[in-house]
């Protein structure tokens, strides 16, 4: 994003990031209210950023002469300006007037000397071994404690009579008025109000402030939305300083034309930026994600499926793949109703041969017959667009079948399959013979290996025949979401685009298919055009706000969404679409607003996170996390672990390695994935290898294997905020529901930790919202014991609680654990059982399965019951 850091900075950056944690900063409060609270670490790291942002910019515009020893004096000032927040007495105040059982503390007037003078002693060591330079600049530390004790003066009016003391230098003038400026603007809620502050100092006056705002955050496409804005302001000389999840605020000369957005050239970006992510991922991974399923919507993302012929290409593959495409023999009494009934239309056509061999042809047919019900969907799809962008779906869709029939006529060597029915999952029995028949009469049907290549090589061409006829009539999928997407800018607004897409908009609503009145999507409240299978949004582990109550989504259930809505969970399925595992949504926003060093930061952490084999557990494994927490490493979690280790089996390796190999069309030899390239005939041999250190796995290969295990992709593609998706479960086999909610939970803390930010839920997430600590706490009426133990206020994990939560959870899984491998009969809700029974009686029951329990499931009690 800016590589405009210098390692100095980087440098500085890292030991005030070090010195805060250790202080406890991200336990204590530096705002609060109704709305927001603000850890300490976040707010003062923040105005140290923004203030050399401040102070950068100013340097380019030549208002201030900036030298290396003002550059660093206005970071270390920002860091330290609330520094003597940290006391007890100033926290006990917060917590008391949280409580309601106090005034409200002032956010001044604790700036005192010495206040100060402790931080400052710890911090100074360790900038000046980092930062040798910092030694010889002399009266650098009494400067910046002047400054912060004249910006508590300007708030507190009993003490403006001192505020006539002499500055020691002007630097420290500068850091005193750019520092204040900072935080004012870090103190601020919202986007817009940012730049409403006034800009009436000496050197401040010389900027002007203005910002972009988006109305609603959807993820994904919201991130290029960002992107692109941000693009076009820092095209017209403005310098982006302060990321919003919904909005960025930019600074740039006082008097300096804000631009009008063009929306021509944003739409052009967010498309090129959809198909640069889109360009990445692989055709197999497309590929995935256009199908849905056979006994709901068969093609769930049909512009995937028709994007290239590659895609196609491994669309079969992959579906050839599935259960539903193999034969199955059955016996005559295994057979289903609807099977039954076609076996004997089947039957009566091959007198004279006997019952395995009509068994035979019946499973072939069956499977054959499934991977035709895709291809009419795919048709299907294709038919379905054309009709709702207004392009002649009657003579498409002739076209259409017409294709289809040359096709098989042609590479499977049978007579026109004119006769054919409309190919569907209800088409009855005898609708089905026709289709037998034409079959049978190929004359690669007698060799069943022989058939099933040629009948592959006809579905995949003859999509690519339908694939045609979808380039040619239906518009670019990106372009039409990036328009509607336009809708979404709600500041710097271009009015004549503004017209358009509302235009646009009310051609979709009149045109509405429904005839009750305009649909709302149940997502963003925008207007609905589709009806989407509610598997499409994931299987979230709690029941979903945009069902009737206590109804699950998946099995068939149905939710309105918008185009724009829909698009995004179709670019989620693009990245998270392995086996059947449900997936999830989170979001990692910052308290309140981002800076540039934060945003740094956060990138490191996705980084590690993403690509890191062995630095950080798996964040799905909670197990491995509750053990580091236990273990006293907490502190040491944001910076990742000492020693690197493994976190996976050679088992699980071996099959992520062969997953791999088979998508690169690798099989039989994988040893162009290693290096030595050593002989390797698949993924076990492979991990068997790297298990003795024998070789290791190309880099890419190494990423795409990690890829698999971690089961999760964060996107970080502006700097407003973090959205991650996750394909795998924290959830034990048919545990329930509320039991995976606490490992959840769990799961969030250690986000909101590595991060520093508040970690959201993907369904939990309404604009502008409160966000009153680091993370929600399961509303649950049964995990109430839960909410009671965690301290938890208002439903959030409150700031001061984080390490207690991560701390009390680690324990609390990890007794669960211990329990589960003795056998003690709670059976799979021991989680839940734990929550609230007494530690005496959990402890008889452990006794009497196992006399030798490990010493450890006493700490882990003793830690979930405060009995330490
Ligand atoms: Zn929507």
């Amino acid at each position: 994003m800016h590589s405009d850091c210098t390692p100095d900075a980087d440098d500085l950056l890292e030991v005030m990031k070090k010195l805060a944690e250790e202080r406890k900063w991200h336990l204590k409060y530096a705002k609060f209210n109704w709305r927001v609270h603000q850890s300490l670490l976040a707010h003062c790291l923040s105005v140290s950023s923004l203030s050399s942002s401040l102070l950068d910019c100013l340097g380019e515009l030549n208002y201030v002469q900036s030298t290396e020893k003002l550059r660093l004096q206005v970071a270390l000032t920002g860091f330290l300006h609330d520094a003597g927040k940290e006391s007890e007495s100033f926290q006990g105040a917060v917590e008391d007037f949280l409580a309601s059982k106090g005034a409200e503390p002032l956010d001044f007037g604790h700036q005192q000397d010495g206040d100060l003078r402790p931080v400052i002693e710890s911090l100074k060591k360790d900038v000046e071994d980092r930062l040798p330079l910092v030694r010889d600049l002399r009266g650098i530390w009494e400067e910046v404690i002047w400054s912060i004790s004249q910006m508590g003066r300007r708030e507190n009016a009993g003490a403006v009579s001192h505020s006539f003391e002499r500055a020691p230098s002007n630097d420290a003038l500068i850091c005193k008025e750019l520092v204040h400026l900072a935080d004012v603007m870090m103190s601020k809620l919202k986007v817009e109000d940012v730049v409403s502050v006034s800009l009436d100092g000496q050197i401040v006056s010389k900027l002007q402030l203005t910002y972009s705002k988006v109305s609603v955050v959807r993820g994904v496409l919201t991130q290029f939305l960002h992107a692109a804005l941000e693009s076009q302001l820092t095209d017209a000389g403005f310098r982006p300083v302060q990321w919003f999840p919904n909005g960025t605020v930019y600074i740039g000369r006082a008097g300096a034309q804000v631009p009008h957005i063009d929306s021509a050239k944003l739409v052009e970006s967010v498309v090129k930026k959809m198909q640069d992510v889109l360009d990445k991922s692989s055709p197999f991974q497309m590929a995935k994600a256009a199908y849905g399923d056979l006994r709901a919507q068969v093609i769930a993302a049909p512009e995937f499926l028709f994007a290239n012929n590659e895609s196609i290409r491994e669309f079969w593959k992959n579906i050839s793949g599935q259960r539903f495409a193999k034969p199955s023999s059955k016996k005559p009494d295994e057979l289903k109703e609807a099977e039954r009934k076609v076996y004997q239309q089947i039957s009566g056509q091959l007198d004279g041969k006997d019952e395995s061999t009509k068994l035979t042809y019946l499973a072939r047919f069956l499977s054959d017959f499934n991977l035709l019900i895709v291809l009419y969907a795919a048709r299907k799809q294709l038919v379905e667009n054309a009709e709702n962008v207004g392009v002649g779906s009657r003579a498409i869709e002739e076209e259409a079948t017409k294709r289809i029939q040359e096709t098989f006529a042609q590479v499977l060597r049978i007579p026109s399959t004119a006769t054919w029915p409309e190919v569907a999952l209800q088409n009855r029995a005898e609708k089905c013979l026709p289709v037998a028949k034409t079959l049978w009469l190929s004359p690669y049907y007698e060799n069943p290996a022989d058939w099933k290549r040629k009948f592959l090589e006809a579905l995949e061409k003859a999509t690519v025949g339908l694939a045609d006829l979808w380039r040619q009539h239906i518009p670019d999928r990106c372009t039409s979401v990036a328009r509607l997407l336009m809708l979404d800018v709600a500041y710097p607004l271009d009015p004549k685009a503004v017209m358009e897409a509302v235009g646009n908009l009310n051609t979709v609503i009149v045109e509405g298919k429904t005839g009750h009145g305009t649909p709302t999507c149940q997502r963003c409240g925008g207007v609905a055009v589709h009806e989407a299978q509610a598997e499409l949004f994931g299987k979230s582990e709690i029941y979903h706000d945009d069902l009737v109550a206590g109804s699950r989504r998946g099995g068939g259930n149905k939710i309105q969404v918008c185009e724009l809505c829909e698009f995004e969970e179709k670019l989620h399925a693009v990245f998270m679409t392995r086996g059947q595992e449900p997936f999830s949504t989170f979001y990692i926003f910052p308290h309140l607003a981002l800076s540039r060093n934060q945003q740094l930061d956060w990138q490191k952490t996705v980084d590690k996170i993403k690509l890191g084999p062995g630095w950080l557990p798996p964040l799905l494994r909670v197990h491995q996390w509750a053990e580091l927490v236990m273990e006293g490493n907490i502190t040491s979690l944001s910076l990742s672990l000492d020693r690197p280790g493994s976190f996976f089996s050679e088992k699980e390796l071996a099959r992520a390695i062969q997953e791999v190999g088979e998508e690169e069309g690798l099989e039989g030899d994988l040893s162009s994935m290693i290096d030595p390239p050593l002989d390797a005939k698949d993924g076990k041999a492979v991990a068997s290898y790297l298990s003795r250190g024998r070789c290791a796995l190309k880099e890419r290969f190494g990423r795409q294997v990690y890829k698999i295990l971690i089961r999760l992709e964060p996107f970080y593609l502006s700097p407003n905020f973090v959205l991650l998706l996750t394909n795998g479960t924290v959830a034990d086999r048919d545990e329930p529901e509320s039991s995976v909610a606490i490992k959840w939970t769990f799961f969030r803390c250690i986000l909101a930790r590595l991060f520093s930010a508040t970690v959201l839920g993907g369904d939990s997430i309404r604009e502008e919202g409160a966000t009153l600590g680091y993370t929600t706490v399961p509303s649950n009426i049964v995990l109430k014991p839960l909410t009671k133990k965690l301290n938890s206020a208002g439903g959030w994990i409150p700031i001061p609680n984080l390490e207690r939560a991560l701390k009390k959870l680690s324990a609390l899984i990890l007794a669960a654990r211990e329990l589960s491998n003795a056998d003690a009969g709670y059976g799979k809700s021991t989680l839940l059982h734990l929550l609230d029974e007494e530690p005496g009686r959990i402890l008889v029951r452990m006794t009497n399965r196992n006399r030798a329990y490990p010493k450890r499931f006493i700490s882990y009690l003793d830690a979930w019951n405060d009995r330490e």
